[in-house]
């Protein structure tokens, strides 16, 4: 950025023997910077939605709840891990359109298991 600033500074300090061509290559860096903003923008909230993603299932692991989406109409609600038994499958009925599906613990496992 502060490139940039160098750039400006070399046009001011033309004053009036600025050319069209000098304005547009500063303006071309403005864009390139810009550029490279939006990219670092795009990274930086693929990072955050990574980090909230595991911050939920760190909630619910911690919680002992986990996020159900209902596959009919697509609401998520929490179902209780104590209410799934041992075999690991459960049916629920969707709070929403009350749809009643089967879901398995597996996928979500955070106890139990030897290495
Ligand atoms: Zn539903």
């Amino acid at each position: 950025m502060s490139n940039l600033m160098d750039k400006v500074d070399m046009l001011k300090s033309l004053g009036d023997n600025v050319t069209l061509s000098d304005i547009v290559r500063v303006l071309e860096a403005v864009v390139e910077e810009l550029n490279s903003i939006k990219l670092t923008i795009n990274n930086i909230k693929e990072q955050v939605d990574a980090v909230d993603t595991d911050l939920s299932n760190l909630e619910n692991a911690v919680y002992g709840e986990i996020e159900i989406e209902c596959p009919n109409c697509n609401v998520s609600f929490t179902v209780s891990i104590e209410d799934i038994p041992e075999s690991g499958n459960l049916n629920v009925e969707c709070p929403n359109c009350h749809t009643i599906f089967n879901i398995s613990l597996e996928h979500w496992e955070t106890e139990g298991t030897d290495d």
